[in-house]
């Protein structure tokens, strides 16, 4: 079946202003209930934190190997204003824990993430290259491989990120400002479910949506949306949160350098928590 994205049904819809090129926009996330059984997030940069739906997991028949990486590097660096329990505690939240959408218990306790290096298709689309050099910037190594699915045709791809323009789910009745971009497993789809294998590791071929007809996501967006594909799964301050803290913000950082610092499967009790300057 399909699994929508859900965040936070249990919060009302809060909105958020972010500061693009076109200077003060509105963003929000709502959650939008279709029916008992269908229940889709909205991912417009902005938006609650995270929380699961009670549907079964359907996780797709591995197409790469698992097993361990290569330990990444993890030098550690100055607090920067969040401290190691409290990103440890984002990163439980987001990813490890397994509880949330769309992990669904699926790996719980554990760090879930994709092997490196990330396979990307940017289909042409610009602001892909700045967001994925930004990540790198800040995580300081390697993070995505630009090349080996630049010509290759979408349907035969079995790992990787997919970017598409135009393609941000948006449902009837939905605020375009609310669903400008997100995360799936088809283009205008709302669905992720997130295929993984043992012990842990991220897989599959995952849409990056970026745009309806009447929003255009901005650079932050865009980072927040290869954020969600890279393993954070929900909301959290400094990601989409609380405190109107835009679409990335200085605790995005070092969760995500964290879930990276450390190999794929990692029990929460052994990971080590990754400091990022913002
Ligand atoms: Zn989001």
């Amino acid at each position: 079946m399909r699994i929508f994205l859900n965040y936070d049904p249990s919060a009302p819809a809060r909105s958020r202003a972010l500061s693009n090129n076109n200077g003060s926009i509105e963003m929000k996330c709502r959650m939008v209930l279709l029916s008992a059984a269908l229940v889709l997030a909205a991912c417009g940069g902005g938006g609650d934190g995270g929380s699961a739906e009670p549907v079964a997991p359907t996780p797709t028949t591995p197409t790469t190997p698992g097993g361990l990486p290569p330990p990444e590097p993890a030098t550690p660096v100055a607090p920067a204003g969040t401290t190691a329990a409290e990103i440890l505690a984002l990163a439980d939240a987001t990813n490890l824990a397994g509880t949330s959408y769309p992990w669904n218990g699926r790996f719980a306790g554990m760090v879930k993430r994709w092997r490196l290096p990330i396979p990307v298709k940017t289909n042409g689309e610009a602001r892909a290259v700045p967001a994925m050099d930004a990540i790198e910037a800040k995580l300081g190594f390697t993070v995505f491989d630009r090349t080996s699915l630049a010509n290759a045709d979408e349907t035969t791809i079995t790992r990787g990120l997919v970017f598409r323009q135009g393609t941000s789910y948006l449902p009837v009745g939905g605020n375009p400002r609310s669903f400008c971009a997100n995360v799936s497993d088809a283009p205008l789809s709302g669905g992720w479910s997130a295929s993984m294998v043992s012990p842990g590791e991220l897989t599959g071929r995952i849409y990056v949506n970026l745009d309806n007809p009447q929003c255009v996501a901005d650079a932050e967006i865009v980072i927040h949306e290869i954020g969600h594909a890279m393993g954070l799964a929900t909301h959290f301050k400094g990601f989409g949160g609380e405190d109107d803290d835009g679409a990335i913000g200085p605790e995005f950082w070092p969760v995500l350098a964290t879930l990276y610092a450390n190999p794929i499967g990692t029990p929460k009790a052994s990971v080590v928590v990754k400091q990022i300057k913002d």
